[in-house]
């Protein structure tokens, strides 16, 4: 007979552990709203005793900084946000979208769509004219994934129940784009699922991609992971900080004051005198205490300077 001690180390075994992730786009080093992010999902993971992982989102080269994807996992590691396995770098993984694509073109979901800017400035959702056209390989365009008329529903674990119906809301949206860079919605359920992520924690700004991606999700046979989308930090004219807004980078020479004030970002209370702690303190100090239902129903948190 197994030994107590056993016994629950088996039980603990048949639940899959926590994984959660931070997948920035190395467009840029990363701001306020971005740590924020990564602090969310690093506290969420260890909370639960779980795995952390980081994936370099590089699949837009014109967008991309020479330098930025080794300037976050530098700063990462100077705030002591240390990730566990090899981070993944999406530029490496054209072979398993394609192999994605092939199963939606499989289940007769893909078509190509020859639109132009101007035709589709004019539609606030795609009408599917391209539709009926026949596939032309010769031709670069874009590639379109057909949306049902259903309703995608999840509960978010600080939005609650969100619900979004793909084809009156969404429309068709592109899986390929027509300079032949896979899309962000594809590209993320592939390698959430390939990772196999549990808990997705982001930003709110990503809620409304998330019922493409529970749809591509069913699609391509792939678990649904759950989902808690933290507010996003906005800036005193309300705008979501991001590069466009030319968001001032973090100085990670002053770790622990970054810390600090994205656990006040998080609505964690930290204690004034922790920002005078060793960054690996201040973590320690932020798991044992992290309640994410603190932001529970909030979108926008204004920054604080
Ligand atoms: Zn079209």
């Amino acid at each position: 007979m197994a030994a107590p001690d056993q016994f629950l180390a088996d039980t603990v075994i048949t639940q899959p552990a926590c994984r959660g992730r931070f997948a920035p786009s190395p467009t840029g080093p990363l701001h306020l709203g971005s740590v924020v992010a990564a602090l969310a999902s690093f506290l969420d993971a260890r909370k639960a005793g779980g795995t952390w992982l980081v994936r370099m989102e590089d699949l837009d080269p014109p967008r991309e900084v020479a330098g930025a994807a080794s300037a976050i996992l530098h700063t990462l590691e100077r705030l002591g946000l240390c990730w566990d396995e090899t981070v993944v770098y999406q530029s490496h993984r054209h072979e398993a979208y394609r192999e994605a694509l092939d199963k939606l073109e499989k289940n007769g979901l893909l078509y190509q769509c020859r639109c132009s800017r101007l035709q589709l400035a004019q539609q606030a959702i795609y009408p599917g004219t391209c539709r009926k056209h026949l596939p032309n390989p010769e031709q670069d365009s874009a590639i379109r994934c057909l949306v049902p008329a259903t309703t995608f529903a999840f509960t978010d674990r600080l939005q609650g129940y969100c619900q979004q119906q793909l084809a009156a809301e969404v429309g068709d949206f592109i899986v390929r784009r027509k300079d032949r860079r896979f899309a962000y919605q594809l590209a993320v359920v592939v390698d959430d699922g390939w990772q196999a992520i549990t808990d997705v924690v982001r930003g709110c700004d990503l809620l409304d991609s998330t019922p493409r991606q529970l749809y591509l999700q069913q699609q391509l046979g792939l678990p649904e992971p759950r989902y808690m989308h933290i507010p996003v930090i906005i800036n005193s004219e309300g705008q979501k900080l991001g590069k466009q807004q030319f968001a001032r980078p973090i100085d990670a020479a002053h770790a622990s004051a970054v810390l600090w004030t994205s656990l006040n970002h998080l609505l964690q209370a930290p204690d004034l005198q922790l920002q005078q702690e060793h960054p690996s303190i201040i973590l320690e100090w932020a798991v044992q205490h992290w309640q994410p239902e603190k932001l529970k129903g909030s979108r926008q948190i204004r920054e604080q300077l």
